[in-house]
Parts: structure tokens; C-alpha cells; sequence
């Protein structure tokens, strides 16, 4: 088949590399004069499958009244007069249903397991390498009603299959030593080891080139400017580069747009619940001779995650229901540098801090659109929210499956299935 992909993120890529490796002919195309350039920039770096619990769970309506007026909180609606952003909200109220939550969390364990294996696989086999890292991730509890109140969802994905080891406070720092001035405000912490973390960025760029390389065609620096629909049909997509408009065909489209896929499949009559959630990040170098953490740290109490990448420390965390806009909050970008001087006093160089803002492709539910739509030719890979580096490999893998007819090997909840 002649596939057109549009975005060149993540989740677009590494559809590009499985649709490839099944024989079909695959173009990219992207705004960007390269591929991971939007919000597959500066993530987290975690690949964790251990963070399954949804945003939208029991407890989020209480923390979230509590957060409502704290400008550095660590999720934020920003209302606004978008009847999208509302409805938005009220299916994320619908999602904190313990019901609704429990059958969230497992299908993105599911989805988090086969999709872990899937980078796996492809960094053995193409020799990637993107400071990655294999020291599990560090979930750090500072209150014991925090690690109590976290346990069940935690015991849920140990239950569906994620190694998940519960240590006290010396067992915490005698496994990651770089928490040791830390260590007095450490309540307890549950290590996931065989969770990994690395950069989002230089995979995806290594994974583009061995697209290339097997033949996939990268149209960078072209807008997508619509989808043609005919009757049930999608047709072709309007592009546009260098000032010039023209209509591309193909037998098969995949979305992969991130949060901006929502506009493009409104256009069309469907309505994904995709809404941006603005993030930020902060990378920081390490300081000559001082140690930074090497197990990738998720901060419970602030929602801050710590991800070593080379010689520096990716800190990342927030997220501001506020639309898509991606200017730089200082108060929201310092809190991030301020909790990591806690944790490592003296250890980063905060004055060369970079600091960068996306907006993840949230749904309210977590569960990201993977397969085949309402809209004959047209597919979907998109709204992966906080964990679109996690799942990215195995969402392209499986949408592969799903385009060649064949059943993925992982128990989720596909769309047209
Ligand atoms: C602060 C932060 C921390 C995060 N941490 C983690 C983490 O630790 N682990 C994890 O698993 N996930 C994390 N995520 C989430 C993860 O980064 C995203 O889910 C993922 O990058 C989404 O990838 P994508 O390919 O769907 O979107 P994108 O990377 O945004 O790709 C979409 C592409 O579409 C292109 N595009 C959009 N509109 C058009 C158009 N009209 N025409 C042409 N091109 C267009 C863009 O240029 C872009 O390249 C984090 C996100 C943020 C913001």
C-alpha cells in the first residue's frame, strides 16, 4: 500500500519504520524542518511503564480544588471560552470513576509492557543509542500517606505484569546513592527496574535516518493544511511548502499529529477528545565532579520527574490546561530547577539550565486513538498524552499489525476492533 504519515514525532515515526518493514511504500510529512522537533523535544525521558495510573483517577478532584489557585501546582486548568476544553474536563470528571480508573490503568500496563519490549527489540536490532539508560525508574514517596494512597494503583500494575519493589528509606538511597542529602524527607519509594529512560529526541532522529535508509520519503517544512473527504471517504490531504498548495493520494492515512490532530479530524466530522497539556522541562548540566542521579526519579509529591542524560539531568514536570500555547512560564520552569537543587543540593548548574515547553496530546482517560477510524482510509495514532515516549514503539508496531490485518499481541483496546 502507498501510506501517508502525517507528523514526524514519535508516534509518526515509529509508524513510518513498522509500516515499512511490512513492504508498504511510506511518506512523512511535517511542518518542521526535521522529525521530534514539537513535543517529542524535551520530554521526561522516561519510559515507564509504571506510571500507568491515569491523571483522571479517584483522588484527582480533591487535589485538583486543592491545586486551583497555587500558580506553581502541579496540574492546572487555566478555563477558558473553549467549549472543547469543557467538555474536555467533564469526561476527565467521568474517568476518576474507580471503575473507569481501574480499566485505564491496565490498559496502558498492557500497552507500557509490549511497547517497552518493542524498543527493546528495535534498539538491539538497529544499534540505537540515545542516552539511554536500564536502572529501572524510582517512584519517591516524602509521606507515608502520599505511598499509602499510591499502593493500590502501584499492586494493579504489578499484578498485570510490571516488577514493582517496595523500599524503605535506606534501601532507596543505598540503591540510588545521588538522594542521600535527600534522604530525611524520604517516606518510602517503589522501584520499577526494569523501566528504563533515554532521549526521545535523538531516537526518534536515529529511527527517522533508518526509515530513510529503507526507503520511507520525509517531506519536512510542509503544512498540513486538510484532509479531503469524500462521502465516508478520505481522498487526500491538502499540503502545503514554499508557498505552494497541492493534493497528495494515497491508500491508507495515519494521523500521528499530536495535540494538533484534533483540529485536522474535527474538520472531518470526528471529535477525538485530545487537549493540549502544556509541560515543561528543564536540562541542566551536572556539575564538574559531582554525582547526579542514574535511576530515573519520579518525584510523587511534586509530579517532577528526573531523568540522567549524559552529562546532564533532565527535569521535567507541570501541566496547564490553558491551550496551545507554548510560551515560557519562569515560575513554573524555576519550580522545577528549585525541586531538583533539593534533591541534588549543589549539584546541577542551574545557570545553564535549558528550558523548554510541549504540549502532550492528553485524552481524558490517558488512552491514547490507535487503529482504524469511522473514515474509510484513514488511521489514527495519536493522543498519547504523558506517555507518548513510553508507548511509542509499541503503538507503531501495533498499528502495523492493525493496517496488515493481522492482531496485535497485546490486550488493548484498538479502535475499530
Ligand atoms: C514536559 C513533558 C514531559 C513528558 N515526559 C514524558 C516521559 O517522561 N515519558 C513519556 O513516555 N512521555 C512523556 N511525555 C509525553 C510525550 O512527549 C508525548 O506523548 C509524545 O512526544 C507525543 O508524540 P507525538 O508524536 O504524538 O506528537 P509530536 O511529537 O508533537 O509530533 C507531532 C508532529 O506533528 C507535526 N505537526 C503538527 N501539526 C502539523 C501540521 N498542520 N502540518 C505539518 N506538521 C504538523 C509537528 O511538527 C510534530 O512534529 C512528556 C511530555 C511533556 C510535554
Amino acid at each position: 500500500m502507498k501510506i501517508i504519515v502525517l507528523g514526524a514525532g514519535i508516534l509518526g515515526v515509529s509508524s513510518a519504520w513498522y509500516l515499512s518493514q511490512d513492504g508498504h511504500e511510506v511518506t512523512v510529512i511535517d511542518r518542521q524542518d526535521g522529525c521530534a522537533l514539537e513535543t517529542s523535544f524535551a520530554n521526561g525521558a522516561q519510559i515507564s511503564v509504571s506510571y500507568a495510573e491515569p491523571w483522571a483517577n479517584p483522588g484527582a478532584p480533591l487535589k485538583l480544588a486543592k491545586w486551583l489557585l497555587r500558580d506553581d501546582s502541579p496540574l492546572l486548568f487555566r478555563w477558558r471560552a473553549d467549549w472543547h476544553q469543557w467538555l474536555w474536563g467533564l469526561q476527565f470528571a467521568r474517568e476518576c470513576l474507580p471503575a473507569r480508573t481501574r480499566f485505564n490503568t491496565i490498559q496502558l500496563t498492557n500497552l507500557g509492557l509490549y511497547s517497552r519490549a518493542a524498543l527493546i527489540d528495535l534498539r538491539a536490532k538497529l544499534a540505537l543509542e540515545y542516552d539511554q539508560l536500564e536502572r529501572g525508574i524510582l517512584h519517591v514517596f516524602t509521606s507515608d500517606k502520599e505511598l499509602e494512597a499510591s499502593r493500590p494503583g502501584l499492586e494493579l500494575m504489578r499484578e498485570f505484569g510490571c516488577t514493582m519493589n517496595f523500599l524503605d528509606r535506606a534501601q532507596t538511597v543505598a540503591l540510588e546513592p545521588a538522594l542521600n542529602a535527600f534522604s530525611g524527607q524520604i517516606a518510602g519509594a517503589a522501584h520499577a527496574p526494569e523501566d528504563e529512560s533515554g532521549d526521545a529526541f535523538k531516537f526518534t532522529q536515529q529511527l527517522a535516518l533508518r526509515c530513510a535508509r529503507a526507503g520511507v520519503t520525509f517531506r519536512y517544512d510542509t503544512t498540513i493544511k486538510r484532509l479531503v473527504k469524500n462521502g465516508g471517504d478520505i481522498d487526500g490531504v491538502e499540503i502545503e511548502h514554499a508557498g505552494q498548495t497541492q493534493v497528495l493520494s494515497a491508500d491508507a492515512y495515519v494521523v500521528a499529529l499530536g495535540c494538533w490532530s484534533a483540529h485536522l479530524l474535527r474538520a472531518v466530522g470526528m471529535s477525538p477528545a485530545i487537549y493540549p497539556a502544556k509541560g515543561y522541562s528543564a536540562t541542566v548540566p551536572i556539575k564538574p565532579g559531582q554525582n547526579a542521579n542514574t535511576v530515573s526519579i519520579t518525584d510523587h509529591q511534586m509530579k517532577i520527574v528526573f531523568s540522567r542524560l549524559g552529562d546532564s539531568v533532565r527535569i521535567a514536570g507541570t501541566a496547564e490546561l490553558s491551550g496551545y500555547d507554548l510560551k515560557l512560564n519562569m515560575l513554573r520552569c524555576q519550580a522545577l530547577t528549585r525541586r531538583a537543587e533539593e534533591l541534588f543540593p549543589g549539584v546541577l548548574d542551574n545557570a545553564r539550565a535549558q528550558y523548554w515547553s510541549g504540549l502532550r496530546p492528553a485524552t481524558p482517560s490517558n488512552l491514547p486513538y490507535i487503529g482504524k477510524s469511522r473514515l474509510g482510509r484513514l488511521w489514527l495514532n495519536t493522543g498519547h498524552g504523558t506517555l507518548g515516549w513510553t508507548h511509542g514503539a509499541g503503538s507503531g508496531r501495533a498499528l502495523a499489525d492493525l493496517m496488515s490485518q493481522r492482531k496485535p499481541d497485546v490486550d488493548f483496546a484498538f479502535m475499530g476492533s
